[in-house]
């Protein structure tokens, strides 16, 4: 919990490289990973998105947050 980002809605934190084909996905807040042909990365996990390098092909799920919380709008 302790330094844990606020519901980000962030389901799935992936990327594919556009030129060697990989497609990595960062699992934790602090899960970098990156493609085989090391073009392009990704980090974050669940907390932010944040990738590096270019030519990569967004493959994440983020989900608005308010569908997970039905009836309310906001905090
Ligand atoms: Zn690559």
């Amino acid at each position: 919990m302790d330094d844990e980002w606020p519901d980000t809605g962030i389901v799935r934190n992936s990327v594919r490289c556009g030129r060697c084909g990989d497609e990595i996905e960062s699992e934790h807040k602090h899960d970098f990973k990156m493609c085989s042909c090391g073009a392009v990365g990704v980090d974050g996990g669940k907390s932010y998105l944040r990738r590096i390098g270019r030519g990569w092909i967004d493959t994440s799920i983020v989900e608005p947050v308010t569908t997970r919380y039905p009836g309310k709008t906001g905090y």
